[in-house]
């Protein structure tokens, strides 16, 4: 197993991290991206990304992050393709340890953003990739023609419904209240589109054989229960942090989101955390950049603070 020490270590290669990253390197320390999969993070799911200036007409999520990533290792950014399976930041030389070795550093950025919830239903994670989906643009295509149930009240979910009614024969939205969290402007655009609202219900339980086949669905309010044939199952009922590595080592909220304010400075002194993962109101891939930008500034801050005083110490 290698070891490496660097100025930078940034886990997470989304929006948030590969801005910080750029902004480092071409501050002129020495960086590294620990990303698990490819770059882009969630946004890389999206097959079109309307809202992140620059692109007259959109842009792909993958493409937005395969730039990002080539934008910053152009001042020399390293991308190391690792699972980050510990760390310790207790002392002045950050420890990640990872499924490639483990990387030092003299500060490190955390950008590991969050993850589609899970409903918690028996049988769910058996039935992903078999019926059970997370992401509406990603896996959509997949039931062209289909019937499907998408599960949530927020933007995301009706955002889903109204993709989904495009391409599937039959759309549910089953929620588990009786108005929706999502902007109110939405409703007009479900009616027009032929989305069945299932209010105050929740899914009891799937029925599958080798792959889904329907849905047992309750009805909170009176306990009615109702059996719905469905190719599919899309959950959008939010997301959770992706940072249960770094427990007892940072300081996060009770949901799990890593506590720091718009410096991006967390509790531990030399450890920083951006984009969707730090406490914020709005996450958005826009607002994760600005993140890593900023992070970058109290990076550089911190490293000129301890090398004057080291020097101080020398004299
Ligand atoms: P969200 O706004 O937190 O909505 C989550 C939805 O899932 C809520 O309706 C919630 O129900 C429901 N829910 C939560 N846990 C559940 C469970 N265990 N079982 C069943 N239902 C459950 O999350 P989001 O839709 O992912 O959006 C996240 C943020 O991104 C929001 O700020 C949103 O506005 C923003 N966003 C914006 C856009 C856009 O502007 N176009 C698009 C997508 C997302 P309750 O309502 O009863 O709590």
């Amino acid at each position: 197993m290698s070891e490496k020490r660097y100025d930078v270590a940034v886990i997470g290669g989304g929006p948030g991290g590969y801005t910080a990253a750029l902004y480092c390197a071409r501050s002129g320390f020495s960086v590294v991206v620990l990303e698990r999969l490819s770059a882009g993070g969630q946004m890389a799911t999206s097959e079109q990304i309307d809202n992140y200036p620059g692109f007259e007409d959109g842009v792909d999520g993958f493409e937005l992050g395969e730039k990002m990533q080539k934008g910053a290792e152009r001042f020399g950014v390293e991308t190391l393709y690792a699972e980050v399976t510990g760390v310790d930041f207790s002392g002045s030389t950050k420890r990640i340890e990872s499924s490639e070795g483990v990387i030092e550093a003299r500060t490190v950025v955390l950008a590991t953003g969050a993850s589609p919830r899970e409903l918690g239903i028996k049988d769910e994670r058996n039935l992903r990739g078999r019926g059970v989906a997370y992401c509406a643009t990603c896996d959509g295509m997949m039931y062209r023609d289909k019937t499907v149930i998408v599960v949530g009240g927020g933007n995301t979910a009706v955002g889903d419904a109204l993709y989904l009614a495009k391409i599937c024969k039959k759309v549910y939205l089953v929620h588990r209240r009786d108005s929706l969290r999502a902007t109110p402007i939405y409703m007009n655009a479900l009616r027009e589109n032929n989305v069945e609202l299932v209010w105050n219900s929740r899914i009891a339980e799937f029925r599958y054989d080798k792959r889904l086949t329907g849905v047992r669905i309750e009805n909170i309010q009176t306990g009615e229960m109702r059996d719905i044939a469905v190719d599919g199952v899309f959950v959008a009922v939010g997301r959770v942090p992706d940072t249960k590595v770094f427990a007892g080592q940072v300081r996060t909220d009770d949901a799990g989101y890593l506590i720091a304010d718009e410096t991006t400075r967390t509790n531990v002194p030399g450890v920083f955390a951006v984009g969707d993962a730090r406490t914020k109101e709005v996450r958005q891939i826009v607002t994760a950049a600005a993140d890593g930008a900023v992070a970058a500034h109290y990076v550089e801050e911190y490293l000129l603070e301890r090398s004057a005083k080291a020097k101080e110490a020398h004299r």
